[in-house]
């Protein structure tokens, strides 16, 4: 019922004391190799939820490819979508400082080598999507075929993430378009404007999309559409590590739509989901099942 069509990366993640400046070496901790990257996260995330999910993707022929493969699977993912070879599986080489904060280098691999063609070889996946759910981590001239080759009767969903101005052809399929203040002001630009999430929500809509959704962390989430715009506020947890918060939300957001649920009953429990991301430490391994979602 739901398709991802976006990125599968290996995160490998070491602790240091401190980056290295230029030309020097610094030891780290023992490496941590997890699955990641967006559409992976997002495919995980819905599966995890109990929704029939596809993931189209394209890895390396290699240990880092094997890995995102077997965890799609063991998500319950369908992963016939999942092409093999090309270059090597994507990667983001992270860093992290006793403070928590990252450093990140990423090389996209075989996801900058999902093309349109193989959007094209995929038209049964996509005719059998209630519900398209991609991201920017994969050449834009294949999300631009995904929304030529979207059945009549489904739905897209878009984080522009990481954001880059978008062609007017792609902002006019996105229902919604969802994205957090960093991603809403690329996408503005120049016309990027006021004090309220509100307003720049307003802005984003005039550039076309059906509807909007705006996420701001610990303060919830805010729709827009030709209905208005309506807050939904933040399930309080106590958070711990918003990795993937945003992820889980827009994968669940669009399950809930695929069910037939407003926009607003979706990103309502959306939230719970994320908030419930936000409760554990890690991507993949933090989402929530139904069942903790309705527990919490
Ligand atoms: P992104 O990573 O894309 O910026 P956010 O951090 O805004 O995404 O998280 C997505 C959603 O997850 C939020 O809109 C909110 O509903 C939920 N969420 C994130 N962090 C928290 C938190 N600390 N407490 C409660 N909910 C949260």
């Amino acid at each position: 019922d739901l398709l991802v069509v976006g990125s599968a990366n290996a995160d490998l993640v070491i602790g240091v004391e401190r980056r290295p400046d230029a030309g020097e070496t610094v030891l780290g901790s023992d490496l941590v190799v997890h699955p990641g990257g967006k559409g992976a996260n997002q495919a995980v995330a819905a599966a995890r939820l109990g929704a029939r999910t596809a993931l189209l993707a394209r890895v390396g022929d290699d240990a880092h490819g094997r890995l995102l493969l077997d965890s799609q699977r063991a998500a319950g993912v369908d992963t016939a979508g999942v092409l093999v070879g090309g270059a090597p599986t994507g990667v983001a080489l992270i860093t992290v400082d006793p403070s928590g904060d990252n450093s990140i280098v990423v090389s996209p691999g075989a996801n900058g080598r999902l093309t349109p063609d193989d959007v094209r070889a995929a038209g049964s996946l996509l005719h059998a999507a209630k519900v398209v759910s991609t991201q920017l981590e994969i050449p834009l001239e294949t999300v631009v075929e995904v929304v030529r080759s979207l059945a009549p009767d489904s739905r897209l969903v878009l984080n522009p993430s990481p954001p880059q101005p978008l062609p007017d052809e792609v902002l006019a399929a996105c229902d919604p378009l969802i994205l957090n203040e960093h991603e809403a002001k690329v996408i503005l630009g120049e016309a990027y404007a006021g004090e309220k999430p509100e307003d720049w929500a307003r802005l984003l809509l005039a550039k076309g999309p059906r509807s909007v959704v705006v996420t701001l962390g610990g303060e919830g989430a805010l729709v827009a559409s030709s209905e208005g715009v309506s807050r939904i506020p933040a399930v309080k947890v106590r958070a711990v590590d918003t990795t993937g918060a945003g992820d889980s939300f827009t994968a669940a957001l669009a399950w809930r739509l695929g069910l037939g649920e407003s926009l607003s009953d979706a990103a309502a429990y959306a939230a719970r989901v994320g908030a419930a991301t936000a409760t554990r430490k890690g991507a993949q391994v933090s989402f929530p099942t139904a069942q903790e979602v309705a527990a919490l």
